[in-house]
């Protein structure tokens, strides 16, 4: 996303499955190259890690 992606606004990379069109791209930012998955934000379900998002992006 040229501007930068937005809080709360789904990345137009990811395909319908969730996963990353960009992984393993150079193209993809760098940011998202250097996050590290990890159970307390992933947590083991897609709801899991969005609830988790929205709380993060509430109190931050
Ligand atoms: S890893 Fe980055 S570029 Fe890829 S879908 Fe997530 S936010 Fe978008």
């Amino acid at each position: 996303m040229s501007s930068g992606k937005p809080a709360g606004v789904r990345c137009i990379q990811l395909n319908e499955q969730n996963l990353c069109k960009l992984f393993g791209q150079p193209s993809r930012p760098k940011v998202c190259h250097q996050f590290k998955a990890c159970p307390i934000i992933c947590g083991k379900t897609d709801q899991e890690a969005l609830d988790n998002l929205i709380e993060l992006e509430a109190i931050t």
